[in-house]
């Protein structure tokens, strides 16, 4: 029985990649600091086999898992519901046991949302959102339905540019516009919020610097960054050296990490600790 109950307090992570992950260290992280009785294990899942992945997770009674990519839009079909958001996007990070079924959230944009507590609120701001894949599909719809006024999607892909900004005017209510990415792109003066949501700046391109005119970011600008590695990109040093407010990627990770815990266990976890250990991974 003791051994049935340790199954049942399970919780996952199906990735194509697994060692060293650091989301694993800092979940388990909190669950030593809380004195969970639980487990976060990463298994490496190749597509056909999701299915059975999904399966097996029911049948040992897990309480829930996470998915990266490319694994985040096919578990769509394998789960029972989805939460509101993660049904908008048509993504999902984190499956949650609730009753017998398993729900499909999304807390990569609840995360980045959360990131923002005591720096900005995204109330009535405007955006300037740079990407449109699916983190920043993520972060949008939870700006939007937190009431962002408006998000401004640049993107070199028109066509990725123009799905994400459609589906913000059609399912939220803020107002979504594309800027096509072509040569160096100013941020629009008025701007309160820009969210770098492309890969650049993400490691081993750590000095990548995203095209974009940095005189046109503004003391008074809040400006984050979705890449966790390194935590300091370039885009937050020319930030902060503009006079800009940062926030960096650690934040959204962390925090997505929280909120998909409470879904799993109900505890409020402390986020502090988890942030300790992903520093220590990243060397910040
Ligand atoms: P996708 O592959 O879905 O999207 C990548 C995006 O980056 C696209 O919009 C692409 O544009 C854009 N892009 C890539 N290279 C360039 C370039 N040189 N110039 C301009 N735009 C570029 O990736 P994800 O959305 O899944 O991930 C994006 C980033 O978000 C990654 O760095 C990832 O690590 C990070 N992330 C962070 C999380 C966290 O918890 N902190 C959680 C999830 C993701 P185009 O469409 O034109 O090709």
């Amino acid at each position: 029985m003791a051994a049935l109950d340790f199954l049942a307090q399970l919780t996952g992570s199906f990735a194509l990649a697994a060692a060293g992950n650091p989301t694993v260290a800092m979940i388990e992280a909190a669950y030593r600091h809380h004195n969970l009785h639980w487990r976060y294990i990463n298994c490496e899942v190749t597509p056909e086999h999701l299915g059975d992945a999904v399966r097996g997770a029911r049948a040992m009674g897990w309480a829930g898992f996470n998915c990266s990519l490319p694994h985040k839009v096919a578990v769509i079909p394998l789960l029972d519901g989805l939460g509101e958001s993660a049904a908008i996007m048509g993504a999902v990070n984190c499956a949650v046991r609730r009753g017998g079924a398993y729900i499909g959230e999304n807390t990569d944009g609840k995360g980045f949302l959360k990131s923002l507590d005591g720096v900005v609120s995204p109330n009535g701001k405007r955006v300037v959102l740079l990407g449109a894949g699916g983190a920043a599909r993520a972060v949008a719809v939870e700006l939007a339905l937190a009431g962002a006024h408006s998000i401004m999607v640049v993107n070199r892909d028109a066509r990725r540019g123009a799905d994400l900004v459609d589906l913000l005017n059609v399912h939220t209510p803020a107002r979504g516009d594309l800027q096509v990415w072509r040569g160096t792109q100013g941020i629009p003066e008025g701007t309160d919020i820009v969210v770098n949501c492309t890969s650049v700046g993400l490691f081993p391109d750590v000095d990548a610097r995203l095209d974009i005119d940095i005189r046109t970011l503004r003391p008074g600008m809040v400006v984050a960054d979705v890449v966790p590695s390194p935590p300091r990109t370039r885009l937050i040093r020319d930030a902060e050296a503009a006079g800009c407010t940062v926030i960096d990627g650690l934040g959204m990770l962390v925090n997505q990490g929280v909120i998909s815990i409470k879904y799993w266990t109900g505890v409020d976890v402390d986020a502090s600790v988890m942030r300790k250990k992903v520093g220590e991974i990243y060397g910040v």
